[in-house]
């Protein structure tokens, strides 16, 4: 792999804690830590680095990486694969590109459609790997084909066909990764476009907690209802694990006040589950995923 990755390669490192690469701010070091700079650079790093443990990585907006980090590569498109283009009626990001900026990207250049995603932390890769929703929208609507990828590098396109697309869920019978999508959007207008991101980020200021370290919802909401409700309902509104606290204003988000270690943020996912199903006979599950190593 050394010819591959030369060590001066800047794009590697090594032991990098993942703390500074999630939104809740914690989470031990990756053996290995790669931003791919381009989807052909990843494809040799993949070839190169064959069959060891991979953890994908966008804006770590909906991941807990655990105290002890990860034993293997972490890879990281935030900050690398950003390419945006437009051609023809396509538009086309890869996997790191931040949500915030394709929505305005559509907005002004006069498609609609996506004004949903500008107020979700994420990037594309996230985003589809989640299907990230609001709003009543679902960011698979509007994709016509992604690329991925394969552990051996192999690139291929595929369609949201070959997909179970579903709440929060994009499955695929293959072991395979996002490194771009192509979206093909009804035609909008750049002004009305740009007011309803406006509208999308001033409904987030009022109703979560934005200046915080969160991961947005910690729970997937059950059918018929909201993790929310549940828990607020079960007057779990600021219950606290060492340096993290059920938040006050949006009972399904968990703050890191600053101190919180991934393992409080973990036991406190734990408590309110129990609670919530001891008083709603509800069992909620986490929408966030809980990788990598106790400390
Ligand atoms: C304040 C706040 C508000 C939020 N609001 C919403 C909301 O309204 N709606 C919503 O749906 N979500 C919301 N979220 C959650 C989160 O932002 C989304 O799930 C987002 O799409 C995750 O993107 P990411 O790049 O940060 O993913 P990450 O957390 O980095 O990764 C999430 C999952 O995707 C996998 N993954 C990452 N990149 C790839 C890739 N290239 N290929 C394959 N798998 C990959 C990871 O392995 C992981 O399993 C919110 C989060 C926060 C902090």
């Amino acid at each position: 792999m050394s010819a591959l990755i030369p060590e001066a390669d800047t794009t590697v490192r090594y032991g990098e804690r993942l703390a500074g690469r999630t939104t809740w701010r914690v989470g031990g070091p990756a053996d290995l830590f790669y931003v791919p700079p381009t989807i052909a650079a990843l494809a040799a790093f993949l070839s190169a680095y064959r069959d060891r443990p991979l953890l994908w990585l966008g804006l770590g907006s909906n991941t807990l990486v655990r105290d002890g980090g990860f034993r293997g590569a972490a890879i990281v498109t935030a900050g690398g694969l950003g390419d945006l283009t437009l051609a023809g009626a396509t538009v086309r990001a890869e996997a790191g590109v931040p949500l915030a900026k394709l929505a305005r990207f559509c907005a002004q250049a006069g498609y609609a459609g996506l004004e949903f995603l500008a107020g979700i932390p994420g990037t594309v890769g996230g985003a589809l790997a989640m299907n990230a929703g609001a709003g009543g929208h679902e960011i698979w609507e509007y994709v016509a084909a992604v690329e991925t990828i394969d552990r051996h590098g192999r690139v291929d396109t595929r369609t949201r066909a070959d997909f179970e697309i579903a709440y929060r869920r994009a499955a695929s019978s293959r072991e395979e990764w996002f490194v771009s999508a192509s979206f093909v959007l009804p035609a909008g207008d750049t002004e009305a476009g740009m007011a309803r991101i406006r509208e999308h980020l001033a409904i987030r200021n009022r109703t979560q907690p934005m200046q915080t370290a969160n991961a947005g919802s910690v729970f997937r909401n059950p059918p018929g209802d909201h993790a929310g409700r549940l828990i607020e309902s079960a007057g779990l509104k600021g219950l606290r694990e060492g340096g993290a606290v059920v938040s006050p204003r949006h009972a399904n988000f968990i703050i890191n006040e600053g101190t919180a270690s991934a393992a409080d943020i973990e036991c406190l996912i734990g408590r309110v589950q129990a609670l919530v199903q001891q008083r709603t006979g509800i069992l909620l599950s986490p929408e966030v995923k809980i990788v990598g190593d106790a400390a």
